[in-house]
């Protein structure tokens, strides 16, 4: 740390994380986050100086959507010349669509953005939120020779820091709520914080930053099943104004081969629908072209997901369309890593 103390902005979303527990009646309340300092007095013996903001009404996190992420990403790049750090506290359940919107919203970042939350309210007597809370601070107070250690959107959780736009939610109970199955932790919190600098996004050289404000959200997900049929592939084809449609497919980006199913994506794709092939295993990456499953998805265009998750595919698509990146360079654009989403 440099001798400098980091000042910290703690943006409040909404989420389990902000509650309380009134104990006489046992209901969980949303917590006053100008009071913060008072109610969590661990916070100040954090070398930083920490700020607040909250959204004027919090929000469980299966209500957000891309007007929040620019809402956030806004607040970001307004305060981005007075903090050296932010920590976003959000709801648990979309917080990987978040990290991910967030680390495309924000190019050239510079600074630490920390997602983070818990799965029980801040003032009930297990909670893990303190932790989270207090270990996601003093990441994005961390600086090394002046400079922000971490420059990216990181997503905070039960011990571990892990790229925000590589995460996604694996359990709704434990507190290990959250995987990085393609990407490696960049931080461990144990008796010190240890930092994997290898695995951290390169410092950032002079570009400033530049905030986006557009996502289109003419995109849509389908998971394919056994048995799916053409009604509802023609349902999600045909739906108006899709722009693009990620296809979570088999193993390494594999799918049936009846010509009904492959003529209607080709259609589509002639059409201009882009379609995007990721994977719905849990971890590892599309290899189109692979399996003969596989092979007409690669020569129709179909766009290769790699090892993206659905949820950095899906805001990356809404990033993409938003930013007007043309017809033509959309796939060769999708499949390059922008944030370090996929390899
Ligand atoms: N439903 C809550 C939310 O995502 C759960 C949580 O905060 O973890 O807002």
């Amino acid at each position: 740390m440099s001798s400098a103390k980091s000042s910290i902005l703690l943006i409040y979303t909404g989420g389990t994380i902000g509650m309380m527990k009134d104990y006489t009646s046992g209901a969980l309340k949303a917590f006053d986050f100008s009071q913060l300092l008072k109610n969590i007095p661990e916070l100040n013996q954090l070398d930083c100086t920490i700020s607040s903001y909250s959204f004027e009404r919090p929000i469980d996190s299966s209500n957000m959507n891309p007007t929040h992420w620019v809402a956030i990403s806004d607040i970001v790049a307004e305060k981005y010349d007075e903090y050296d750090g932010f920590v976003v506290l959000h709801g648990s359940d979309t917080m990987s669509y978040t990290a991910s919107a967030l680390s495309f919203l924000l190019e050239n970042l510079g600074k630490p953005v920390i997602l983070t939350g818990s799965q029980l309210p801040i003032g009930d007597l297990r909670t893990d939120a303190k932790e989270n809370l207090i270990t996601a601070i003093q990441i994005a107070a961390l600086k090394k020779k002046g400079k922000a250690v971490i420059q990216e959107v990181g997503l905070y959780f039960e011990y571990k820091l892990y790229r925000g736009n590589r995460t996604t939610k694996i359990n709704a109970e434990h507190f290990q709520a959250f995987a990085s199955l393609n990407y490696p932790q960049l931080i461990e919190s144990g008796v010190h914080l240890t930092v994997f600098n290898e695995y951290l996004l390169p410092q950032k050289k002079k570009l400033g930053l530049k905030s986006h404000r557009n996502m289109d959200d003419n995109v849509a997900i389908l998971k394919i099943f056994p048995g799916i049929n053409k009604n509802v592939i023609d349902a999600m084809l045909g739906t108006k104004n899709l722009k693009a449609l990620v296809l979570e497919t088999y193993g390494s980006g594999n799918a049936p081969m009846e010509e009904w199913f492959l003529e209607r994506l080709n259609n589509a794709i002639i059409n201009g629908i882009h379609i995007i092939n990721v994977t719905q295993c849990s971890g590892g990456a599309v290899m189109m072209g692979h399996y003969e499953t596989s092979s007409r998805l690669k020569k129709m265009q179909v766009i290769n997901g790699k090892d993206i998750t659905t949820e950095a595919a899906i805001t990356k698509a809404m990033y993409l369309l938003g930013s007007g990146v043309s017809q033509d360079l959309f796939k060769t654009v999708f499949e390059t890593s922008l944030r370090g989403e996929m390899m």
